[in-house]
C-alpha cells in the first residue's frame, strides 16, 4: 500500500507548503485561542468567526513541524461551514483515528477504522498513529479550535 502512503504524504506536504486559511481574523469579533505543543515547539494562533452556531470563517497562524501545520490546515478546510456540534463530532472522529481518548464523555462506537467519508482528507494523517510523539502535533490545531469555541461564547468572560 505504499501508493496510498505516498498520496497521504503528498497531501500533508501540500498543506504544509501551502497552508489553507492562513492568517488572522480581526478579533474581536472573532474568537481567538493560542495553542502550544512544548514537546515539539509547535505554536498556533487560531481565530474563528461563529454565526448562529456555524463556523463561518477561521484562520490559523502557526509555526512548527509539518504535522502540526498540515493538520491545522486540513482542519480549517474540514470545519469551515460546519456547526459547532458537527465540528466537535469531527474532532472526536479524528482523535479516535489517532487512538486518542476523547475526554468529553461522548460515547462513540468502538469502530476503530477511520471513517473516510466523514474524515475526507484528514485521513491522510492516519499514519501519525505510528508515531506517538507526533500525535500531539496532529491534535494541536483541533484542541486550539475547541478552546477558542469554548472560551468566548455568548457569556462574556470576566478577564
Ligand atoms: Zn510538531
Amino acid at each position: 500500500m505504499s501508493g496510498l502512503d505516498d498520496l497521504y504524504k503528498e497531501v500533508i506536504l501540500d498543506h504544509y507548503r501551502n497552508p489553507r486559511n492562513a492568517g488572522e481574523l480581526p478579533s474581536p469579533p472573532a474568537r481567538r485561542a493560542e495553542g502550544v505543543n512544548p514537546l515539539c515547539g509547535d505554536q498556533i494562533t487560531l481565530t474563528v468567526d461563529v454565526n448562529d452556531n456555524v463556523i463561518t470563517d477561521l484562520k490559523i497562524a502557526s509555526t512548527g513541524c509539518s504535522i502540526s501545520q498540515s493538520s491545522a490546515s486540513l482542519m480549517t478546510q474540514a470545519v469551515k461551514g460546519k456547526t459547532i456540534p458537527e465540528a466537535d463530532a469531527l474532532m472526536a472522529e479524528f482523535k479516535q483515528m489517532l487512538g486518542v481518548e476523547v475526554e468529553d464523555g461522548s460515547d462513540l462506537s468502538s469502530n476503530s477504522e477511520p471513517d473516510i467519508r466523514k474524515l475526507g482528507d484528514l485521513v491522510a494523517l492516519h499514519g501519525v498513529v505510528q508515531f506517538p510523539v507526533r500525535i500531539k502535533c496532529a491534535t494541536l490545531g483541533w484542541n486550539t479550535l475547541h478552546e477558542a469555541l469554548a472560551n468566548s461564547g455568548e457569556v462574556a468572560t470576566t478577564e
